[in-house]
């Protein structure tokens, strides 16, 4: 047998991305880029109560803290647009300047229309055009918002939501659909309801007076294959920048995983500029789990560098202490929460991987691949950690200050190849 007989396809990463306008959404000198060449944008929704400026102000700094280049409020009551302008205030007197985007529901016509304070200190606006309004207040209720946006100069999100899709277009396809000769599935229908009233609405907004490259669009769906169906086609029909998500995504490692699940493949292929993940925090939970997930989806398929990476085996049989896994956790944490400073002080230092070992089986092998790594001692083994660094050993730990050693080495590394001369 030829014991060599295939040549790899070495990957790449992510198929070309698909060509779309470009959306440019700011606030002040910050200015954040949505589709053509831009990296993929990493945004977030807070769960405050935006009526409560200082709390939401807050969240959203942690947000943006996290790694959050958009972030979104919902804006559904007269007191929570009052006091869209005084979140922005108190962000900016914090010296954060990430770009806020209103969400609007059933009233965000009366509302951006009689708070023009918070329509101009939004940098952009979700509208749902199944939550608009209904019959003929639909079109002049669309019409108001739209021209809002075209008044200040704002970007605005079309973004259909099948809990929420428009019941009087459904109705329209399922006609068209009965007229065929041979219907295509319910399930179709759906999809091609999604995708028509994302559609239908950005082209209405256009004739309105609202510039192509000032709309992106999102169909979000809570089944994956049904995300996957839905992007495909709106990405084949238009040149849109697209925001991706899957609504509802749901709590813990089953909203982590269904998330990654549709995200990954769409990406995979050049779909989306834009993403969201929906995750439900525990009670109490942080918030900005959504956003380390959204940048570990990007960074762990190639798309983006957000922070260092920590390499970590399982565990098995050969780690009978918690040691090795508390130092992961502890590098991982002290990594990230470095980044904020880093990333200005020490450019690049995002590519750096770092690996924690739990013995020697594969323990130097993968130390030795990494920036820098340790391989901790198993059951049985004498009681000395070796650290690699660029694939050289370097020193030998040992005793009861591992961790604080391991993460001098770690801090001393990013400062030598990565400080600026
Ligand atoms: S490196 Fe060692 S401890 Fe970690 S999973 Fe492999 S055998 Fe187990």
């Amino acid at each position: 047998m030829n014991k060599h007989s295939t040549d790899f396809e070495i990957p790449s990463g992510p198929a070309a991305r698909r060509v779309s306008r470009q959306v440019r959404i700011h606030h002040g000198t910050r200015e954040v880029f949505v589709g053509g060449n831009a990296p993929v944008v990493v945004q977030s929704m807070t769960n405050t109560d935006t009526a409560d400026a200082i709390g939401t102000a807050i969240q959203v700094k942690e947000l943006a803290r996290a790694g959050s280049e958009l972030v979104r409020i919902t804006v559904n009551t007269p007191e929570a647009a009052a006091a869209v302008p005084a979140i922005r205030e108190q962000l900016d007197r914090m010296d954060v300047d990430v770009p806020l985007i209103g969400d609007f529901h059933y009233n965000g016509h009366q509302l951006l229309t009689a708070f023009p304070a918070c329509a101009e200190a939004l940098s952009k606006y979700r509208i749902n055009p199944g939550n608009v309004g209904q019959g003929a207040k639909r079109d002049t209720q669309f019409a108001q918002m739209i021209e809002v946006a075209c008044r200040y100069g704002k970007p605005v999100r079309i973004g259909v939501n099948w809990g929420s899709l428009d019941q009087a277009l459904l109705a329209r396809i399922m006609d068209e659909n009965a007229q065929r000769s041979e219907p295509f599935s319910s399930q179709s229908v759906m999809y091609e309801a999604l995708v028509t009233s994302a559609l239908e609405n950005a082209q209405r907004a256009e004739e309105l007076g609202l510039p192509g490259d000032q709309i992106t669009l999102s169909c979000k769906v809570s089944g994956v294959q049904d995300l996957i169906a839905v992007y495909r086609e709106l990405a084949k029909r238009c040149d849109y920048p697209l925001h991706l998500g899957l609504t509802e995504a749901g709590m813990g490692s089953k909203g982590i995983v269904a998330s990654t699940a549709a995200l990954s493949v769409l990406l995979q292929e050049g779909i989306g500029d834009t993403i969201r993940i929906s995750l439900t925090p525990e009670p109490g939970g942080d918030r900005t789990r959504e956003v380390i997930v959204a940048q570990e989806i990007l960074q762990t398929m190639g798309l983006r560098k957000f922070t260092p990476m920590v390499i970590a085996c399982p565990g098995c049989g050969r780690t009978t202490s918690t040691v090795f896994q508390e130092l992961a956790d502890r590098i991982q944490t002290y990594l990230r929460e470095q980044m904020p400073l880093w990333k200005t002080d020490y450019p690049g230092v995002e590519e750096m991987n770092v690996a924690v070992m739990g013995c020697i089986v594969n323990g130097p092998g993968e130390s030795k691949h990494a920036h820098i790594g340790i391989s901790l001692p198993g059951t049985g083994e004498s009681p000395a950690a070796p650290v690699f660094v660029d694939g050289q050993k370097s020193v030998t730990l040992r005793g009861e200050h591992i961790a604080e050693e391991f993460q001098a080495i770690v801090l001393d590394y990013v400062k030598t190849r990565y400080g600026r001369p």
